[in-house]
């Protein structure tokens, strides 16, 4: 059975120093864990071939699909601070671009399918247990309306990779809009290679902000887009509990797709310190600092811009500053009318703010668990019998008391009525994120039981984050205290 995939290749035009051409490592034994059918149907796959022996084959890499031209993507990066003029794909190869049934362009990428040019003393491969948890988390994302990167499928190579300990080897099936990032535009900045600077912004201009053609500076508008997009993407993060716990440059998506489920996790009771990577041991990455970080990172990409918003440089850098001071605005703006809604206020008042801030103060003081604090307030909004399990997530209920009695006074100025407000909310407040101790679990039982049905389960009732779904409520609860996740690690 031959499996058409309608690739139409534009990456692979660019110049060979945008990349390196190179063939996936082929496994021994690859068994498919999960495909996304959906997603398949979406870019025009077809899902029960792709599911078939000759389309495990492809999504292991043991064989390349016609007209793929797989290459590692070539880019550079600042890790934890540290610029690294070459990183790379390591572990990843891109097969090629689909246009996807809304006409946008896609990449698809296989993760862990062998060592490439840049792969440096890494081995190429992936473990089972961080590419179960990508696949999770970005379904999960997806199913919450943030933008970011897809999992289309994830097989067992049936070879062991060895980590700390030897563990079962898998393939990630990775689809994005594209998988440029800042640090692509860093690897010909730091070459001071300006012609495939140029190269890059005009192809990613055509990719992905057409509008920034248009303008009579298109550079500028380029940048004043990615940043208004990173001020966006983080802005949803804080909004849902998200932490990337890697916000290196390199793992910042041009397109602004939340990219690269690392050590990322979501956070249970609210504390803006919360931070879960193991190897982010000074709190860099915490939840509080990722729009100071991203403002950081979009800092990296002006300063790769230079040389093209203007040929005079104190006019370029002018420019770049003032694209730049638009962040916190943007940032502000996204995050307060998100934080409106998760309160159930559709028109905006100038004390907005403060009520929201104070709420999440008392919630810091009082460990509630973020996530369940905005859904139960959700049923709150529709009237006070709905109180009593709000405050019962503060260690104080009382300082839930006080914060309501305010609330309710600003809801009076709403046009809402109670239950289309209730409503409001819940679209917006999800019931279940994936929580840090049933993600472990879920790995522990595939690593250690080759038992999936955790990980299905998980999936399933995370495909619909805002929907009750009474069968699975505990999902939705926080970690007891001995089930309580402190740190998570990078693949
Ligand atoms: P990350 O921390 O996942 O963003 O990865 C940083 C860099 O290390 C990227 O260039 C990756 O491609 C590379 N890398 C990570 N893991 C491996 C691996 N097992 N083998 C080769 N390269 C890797
Ligand atoms: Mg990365
Ligand atoms: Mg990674």
């Amino acid at each position: 059975m031959t499996i058409h995939f309608p690739f139409d290749n534009t990456y692979a035009r660019l110049p060979d120093r945008f990349y390196a051409r190179v063939e996936p490592e082929a496994v021994t034994a690859p068994r498919l864990i999960q495909l996304n059918r959906d997603l398949a149907l979406q870019l025009r796959l077809d899902p029960d071939r792709l599911s078939s022996p000759d389309g495990i084959e492809l999504l292991s890499g043991n064989r390349v699909p016609d007209a793929a031209e797989p290459i590692a993507m070539a880019y550079a990066g600042h890790q934890f601070g540290n610029f690294v003029p070459q990183l790379g794909d390591g572990r990843a190869i891109l097969l090629g671009e689909v246009i996807d049934r809304n006409g946008i362009r896609r990449d698809i990428q296989l993760k862990g399918s062998g060592p490439t040019p840049f792969s440096r003393r890494g081995d190429g491969r992936a473990a089972l247990g961080p590419v179960l948890r990508e696949y999770l988390l970005s379904e999960a994302m997806a199913a919450l309306g943030l933008p970011t990167t897809r999992a289309l499928a994830a097989v067992l190579t049936g070879e062991t990779v060895i980590r700390e300990t030897p563990l079962p080897g898998a393939v990630l099936t990775r689809v994005a809009s594209s998988h440029v990032r800042i640090g692509t535009f860093q690897f010909f900045a730091a070459r001071q290679d300006v012609e495939g600077l140029r190269l890059l912004a005009d192809y990613v201009i055509s990719r992905h902000y057409p509008q920034a053609a248009e303008s009579h500076q298109p550079y500028c508008a380029f940048l004043d887009q990615v940043i208004a997009a990173q001020a966006d993407l983080i802005a949803r993060w804080l909004h849902i509990g998200f932490i990337h716990g890697v916000m290196n440059t390199d793992n910042m998506s041009i397109a602004g797709e939340t990219i690269d489920y690392g050590p990322c996790a979501f956070m249970d009771a609210y504390d803006p310190a919360t931070v879960f990577s193991s190897i982010d041991r000074q709190g860099r990455y915490a939840y509080g600092n990722q729009a100071r970080i991203g403002l950081r990172n979009l800092t990296r990409l002006a300063e790769t811009l230079l040389p093209l918003l203007s040929e005079d440089e104190e006019k370029a850098v002018a420019e770049a500053s003032k694209a730049l001071e638009a962040f916190a605005g943007k940032f502000e703006v996204a995050y307060h009318a998100g934080l409106r809604r998760k309160l159930g206020l559709l028109t905006e008042h100038d004390e907005d703010p403060a009520l929201a801030g104070d709420l999440l103060t008392a919630m810091a003081e009082n460990q509630a668990d973020f996530t369940l604090t905005f859904r139960r307030l959700s049923d709150a909004a529709a009237g006070p019998e709905g109180d009593e399990a709000v405050r019962n997530l503060f260690i104080n209920p009382l300082a839930y008391d006080a914060w309501a009695a305010r609330w309710r006074e600003r809801l009076s100025l709403e046009p809402q009525d109670g239950a289309s407000r209730q409503a409001a909310m819940r679209a917006v407040n999800p019931a279940f994120i994936p929580r840090n101790h049933r993600v472990e679990a879920m790995i522990q039982a595939a690593v250690e039981r080759n038992d999936f049905a955790p990980f299905e389960e998980l999936l399933t009732v995370l495909s619909n984050p805002y929907e009750d779904q009474p069968a699975f409520a505990h999902y939705s609860e926080p970690p007891e205290p001995h089930q309580r996740v402190y740190q998570t690690f990078c693949g």
